[in-house]
């Protein structure tokens, strides 16, 4: 079965709602490509004004971060309801930055993906190991208990929805990305996992990308990999250049 390539774009903390207008206007035409999915995953702010910018485009939004409740006393939150209300279709989780700065743990990872599901978002679920997991040899074992731990109770017919994104660590806006090879052992690996998790149609339907360092020089190398459907960008994401990468 042959997977939709999925292209998105993680502005993180970059673009004011006027900024996030303007950039949506200046990639309107380069991004163009309806063989791809092409998601831009924006700031809370920016979701509306973002919404409103891509309407009639081929391009998808999708939030940064949310919280597992659906309402009630949780200062300064926004909850997944929220954000499909407001036009939001996927979901950023597990990013090795909220892991590491905001503390979020696998068991609050997992409660996210479930609660994305339950509220009709597409998670695009982040793994990845550190410089010291990878240079010990453990990323695989490690890799595989992410997973684990972060789809523990979710269905074969949600993972088929879900994006995985496989991120290292040390190749996150460090500018090194790792080599298609390496990127692809540890794709595989994942969805070998999914495969043992559930079954292998689910294995087969579940899109997994790289991120880390991508860009439009290295894009189409990574992109033509068996088992790398897509990629998950920062940096690149909000340049001209992620308009090549979409088209790689
Ligand atoms: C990311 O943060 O998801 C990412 C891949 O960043 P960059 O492309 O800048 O390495």
């Amino acid at each position: 079965m042959a997977r939709r390539r999925i292209i998105a774009g993680n502005w993180k903390m970059n673009k004011t709602p006027s900024e996030a207008v303007a950039l949506c206007a200046e990639l309107k035409d380069l991004v163009k490509n309806d063989a791809v999915d092409v998601v831009y995953c924006v700031p809370a702010i920016d979701i509306v004004p973002v919404v409103e910018a891509v309407k009639g485009t081929n391009v998808h939004v999708g939030a940064e971060n949310f919280y597992i409740e659906d309402k009630g006393a949780f200062t300064g939150e926004i909850s997944a309801p929220m954000l499909k209300d407001a036009g939001v279709e996927y979901i950023i989780i597990g990013h090795s930055e909220r892991r590491d700065i905001f503390g979020e743990n696998d068991v609050l990872i997992n409660q996210k993906v479930k609660k994305a599901f339950e509220a009709g978002l597409k998670p695009i679920l982040c793994c990845g190991e550190s410089l010291a997991l990878r240079k010990a040899g453990t990323y695989q074992e490690w890799i595989k208990r992410q997973i684990t731990w972060d789809l523990s109770g979710v269905t074969a017919d949600q993972v088929k929805n879900l994006v995985i994104a496989y991120e290292p660590i040390w190749a996150i806006g460090t500018g090194e990305t790792a080599t298609a090879d390496q990127a692809e052992e540890v794709c595989k690996m994942i969805r070998e996992t999914i495969a043992e998790m559930y079954d292998a149609p689910t294995a087969e339907a579940v899109r997994i990308q790289y991120g880390g360092s991508m860009n439009a020089g290295n894009a189409a190398e990574l992109l033509s990999k068996a088992d790398i459907d897509g990629g998950l960008i920062g940096g690149a994401s909000l340049k001209p250049d992620f308009g090549k990468i979409v088209n790689a």
